[in-house]
């Protein structure tokens, strides 16, 4: 909060409008008795044009008692936002200006930004959007695959505050989720170079500490604004791709990306089955089937869901037939004992099938020694991944990639 009285003081010096500085009020008059404004919030963000927001200020007197003196609204720059006689913003086009409330011979201001995003129906395989400021990027693709990348940022703007509870992780640092930004780009790339056609991708940008998107929204951005802004751009183009590829293909799998420092060096799939339920040595079971990210394609792929999700041709079982170790799979059915396990977090229950939809999900937890740790093992892993989901989708959707 000091940083906003700061900057405010310092906008206000520049504006050469007085406020900072409190002179004694000698007058008797309730307007001439009013010794500062408070206004509330002293930022605030409008997405999208048209929007309405409300500011409030109360004047005070000098035992800052609230007085009933009017407030007197206005705005600098009044093509960004209007505002009316009680505080109430309506957003006209894209930037930000400080508004004042006046009351007496006193005035405080607060900043106001405003938002446009581009529109949802203009987005083009290729090429690359982001969100404001560029904290999410998205990357569209031409395949019924969606990758999205939460943990792997680093910007941390002074803007938002840093998180209090949950797993806060480090702007310093990405911790065990350390190159998940470049693994996700090099799949992307080796599906072009090996199909020439790529999977969407979602790029979260914001180190942890500032958003963890892959969390509800209460936790994920603890109530700063510019966070849950962040926090819809990124599941909202993560949407975009959804109903790009329910349109196009009426199905898709959907994979969030991630990296665990867990004790066994083998990718973690995370199906929304736990370990325990792993450990039942027949999933076959509705209550199994119900509870899991990839509910649509159980009910679709007239395959065992024990085969569907350790067999074989499940996604562990190709990536153990190409050398890298993944739980579950026919080698590695289950956790055992006190072994660590991640079975799927909020991204993968929201945008899987659990709870409906064309698009079933998968969280990756990948192991970093040879997986992702240099660029030369990111490509050997991104080449082998593009083999294992050519042949998912293949043998499960009944689905090929075209030749280019
Ligand atoms: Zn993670």
């Amino acid at each position: 909060m000091t940083s906003h009285k700061i900057n405010l003081c310092w906008i206000l010096t520049v504006l050469m409008l007085s406020s900072c500085g409190k002179d004694p009020d000698l007058g008797t008059s309730p307007s001439s008795s009013v010794y500062d404004v408070r206004i509330s919030p002293l930022t605030n963000l409008i997405v999208g044009i048209g929007n309405t927001i409300s500011f409030s200020a109360t004047p005070v007197d000098s035992s800052n008692q609230p007085l009933t003196v009017g407030i007197e609204w206005s705005v600098l720059n009044p093509t960004i936002v209007s505002i009316d006689g009680n505080g109430v913003v309506t957003s006209l086009k894209t930037g930000t200006t400080p508004i004042i409330a006046k009351a007496g011979n006193q005035e405080a201001t607060a900043l106001v930004e405003v938002w446009d995003a581009p529109p949802l129906d203009t987005y083009t395989s290729g090429e690359t959007y982001q969100g404001r400021n560029g904290y999410v990027e998205y990357i569209p693709g031409d395949l019924p695959l969606i990758l999205s990348a939460p943990h792997g940022g680093n910007i941390c703007p002074d803007e938002i505050v840093d998180r209090t509870y949950g797993s806060i992780g480090s702007c310093s640092s990405t911790g065990s989720d350390t190159n998940t930004d470049p693994l996700t780009r090099t799949v992307r790339n080796a599906f072009l170079q090996a199909t020439g056609r790529a999977p969407h991708i979602i790029i979260l940008k914001l180190a942890r500490p500032k958003l963890d998107a892959n969390r509800d929204v209460t936790e994920a951005a603890q109530g700063n604004l510019f966070a849950k802004n962040t926090w819809s751009e990124y599941h909202g183009f993560i949407d975009v791709a959804k109903d790009t590829i329910s349109k196009e293909f009426g199905f898709g799998l959907y994979m969030d990306m991630h990296g665990h420092g867990h004790s066994v060096p083998r990718i973690e799939l995370g199906y929304l089955l736990s370990k325990t339920d792993l450990q039942t040595i027949n999933l076959d079971l509705t209550y199994m089937i119900n509870k899991s990210s990839v509910k649509r394609l159980a009910s679709v792929s007239g395959i065992d869901f024990t085969d569907l999700i350790r067999g074989p041709q499940s996604i562990g079982g190709l990536l153990e037939q190409l050398g890298i170790r993944a739980v579950p799979s026919d080698p590695d059915p289950a956790p055992v004992g006190d072994e660590k396990f991640f079975s799927g977090g909020y991204s993968t229950r929201r945008h899987g099938s659990r709870d409906g939809g064309l698009i079933d999900g998968i969280q990756f937890e990948h192991h970093f020694t040879g997986l992702r740790d240099m660029p030369s093992s990111r490509l050997l892993y991104a080449n082998v991944l593009v083999q294992v989901l050519r042949t998912f989708l293949d043998v499960h959707y009944g689905w090929s990639i075209p030749a280019s």
